[in-house]
């Protein structure tokens, strides 16, 4: 099959969450299968031009947006066999410091950026006659991808056969602008309505993916059932339902080969399950890396996060003083609202030898506070997926989370009566439910033999990407059958 993966970031290119590392390793796995899959992406000032060796294709891109024409040209790189990557370079646009937007919110030329991608894949595909069956989109910014191929190009050769898949990573950013973008891509008004692509006045990309996509799916299965709600549906509930007979729950997998504690280059020591010295090592090494109080019995729970309001910040604030008296350290790696920059610093200064706080994004901080903390704290208000939970399992780092979208699949609850558990839950979005689970870690971790059981269960457990690729290249297949016989029928 051939596989043109489009997305606004991908390691090892440029990431900023979770999305980054999905289109960094589905791709590749899939082409490791046998399928020719082409990656693009927008060329950013992140990409590292050092690193990979660039070709910079002969035909360039004319991409109409409303009235006028803009240029764009095309570097490939061949990441492995079959999986070739391409980006798209259009200065103005992408050289910028940020992907998105800066710390006063996104960037205000967003929709005509992403509209600009959207029709690049396309024309792009047609200049290096990609021919895809599949053209798999992902979350808002190639949300009018699908848009296009059912209406401006249903009847190009080569593209209008090719079934596209939209994949949700997080349904709260959808892509919303206002109408007065609508004429920049070039589709009619007659798609500006609650049908298609409107959404209370404003246009929806997100939108657009969701009713145009040949097949939806979102990374996990039971956030797949929260965004059919109205509490977790962020206004667009009734769409997912109505498109339900082609909505999957897909969980992301993991890429062991970046986030495992037996290769991970950026720790202090390497280990596995059958040797967890390396493991103490890091743990001291992550207290002398924040300045704590370097005991090694102390319990130290660690956070990597966006700091924004989806993740449970406030939870964690809203507790400080009360896990602070608890004896146990806390780190966390964030970097998004600007109020919890403050609040946590804050807890830093107030707790030097127990709370230790850095605020930027820093991958090899990441992984060390992966391998040296005890426990890792996800309290999410929602989740669609969260992969650094399903890391900390492999780093025998046992979570802590609140049972929400792919949080309650991967994690099972450790309790006197399931000792089967791989980590610790609760429910209730509530400081005191947080508490008490973090209590109920606590009373576990003193108890060493339990412990060492707990989180061997964890860093046993296989999430990698091969099981997640197979459903995908599933719907690939059901998606594709499903195409021909209604074109076979019309
Ligand atoms: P989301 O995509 O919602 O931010 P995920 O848990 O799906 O959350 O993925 C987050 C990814 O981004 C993980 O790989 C995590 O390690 C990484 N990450 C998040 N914040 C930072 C940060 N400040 N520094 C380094 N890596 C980060």
């Amino acid at each position: 099959m051939k596989i043109l993966f489009a997305t606004s970031e991908a390691v090892p290119f440029a990431k900023t969450g979770g999305l980054g590392d999905v289109s960094g390793a589905l791709p590749r796995v899939l082409a490791q299968m046998g399928h020719e899959v082409t990656l693009i992406l927008p060329k950013y000032r992140q990409v590292n031009e050092k690193r990979f060796k660039l070709i910079k294709k002969k035909v360039g891109l004319q991409v109409p947006i409303a009235q006028k024409i803009e240029e764009a040209e095309v570097y490939s790189v061949e990441l492995a066999p079959r999986f070739n990557a391409l980006l798209v370079r259009q200065d103005t646009y992408y050289q910028r410091d940020q992907l998105y937007g800066t710390i006063n919110g996104d960037f205000e030329d967003n929709a005509e950026r992403f509209i600009f991608f959207s029709r690049s894949v396309l024309e792009a595909a047609l200049a290096l006659e990609l021919q895809p069956d599949i053209i798999h989109c992902n979350d808002w910014q190639t949300g009018l991808i699908p848009v296009y191929l059912k209406t401006l190009y249903r009847y190009v050769p080569s593209l209008g056969q090719a079934a596209s898949i939209f994949t949700i990573h997080n349904l709260a950013y959808q892509g919303l602008f206002w109408h007065y973008d609508m004429p920049m891509t070039n589709l009619g008004w007659e798609l500006f309505t609650p049908q298609a692509l409107e959404f209370y006045g404003k246009i929806n990309f997100l939108k657009g993916g969701t009713v145009f996509a040949d097949a939806v799916t979102t990374v996990s299965r039971r956030y797949m059932e929260e965004i059919q709600t109205e509490e977790f549906g962020c206004g667009l509930d009734g769409i997912f339902r109505d498109r339900r007979e082609d909505l999957y729950g897909i969980l992301n997998g993991v890429d062991y080969g970046e986030w495992s504690p037996e290769v991970d280059p950026f720790i202090k020591q390497r280990y596995g399950p059958s040797d967890l010295k390396g493991k103490r090592e890091c743990k001291a090494d992550l207290q002398r890396e924040f300045r704590l109080a370097t005991k090694e019995d102390v319990p130290l729970i660690g956070s990597i996060s966006r700091l924004a309001e989806q993740k449970g910040i406030d939870l964690i604030g809203a507790d400080m003083e009360k896990m602070m008296e608890l004896g146990l350290q806390f780190v966390l790696l964030g970097t998004g609202e600007e109020k919890y920059h403050l609040q946590f610093q804050k807890f830093s200064e107030k707790y030097p030898q127990q709370v230790g706080v850095k605020i930027g994004f820093d991958n090899a901080l990441a992984h060390k506070i992966e391998a040296g903390a005890d426990m890792f704290l996800m309290p999410s208000r929602y989740e669609p997926c969260g992969l650094n939970q399903i890391y900390s399992l492999k780093y025998g780092t046992v979570p802590i989370v609140r049972a929400t979208g792919g949080l309650d699949d991967t994690i099972q609850d450790f309790t006197p009566t399931n000792l089967e558990g791989n980590g610790f839950k609760f429910g209730d979005y509530s400081p005191s439910c947080l508490l008490e689970t973090i209590k109920r870690a606590l009373q576990v971790y003193r108890n060493k033999i339990t412990w060492e059981k707990l989180l061997l269960r964890g860093m046993s457990a296989d999430f990698s990407w091969e099981q997640s690729a197979r459903a995908y290249l599933k719907v690939y297949q059901e998606t594709l059958a499903k195409k021909k016989n209604r074109n076979g029928k019309e």
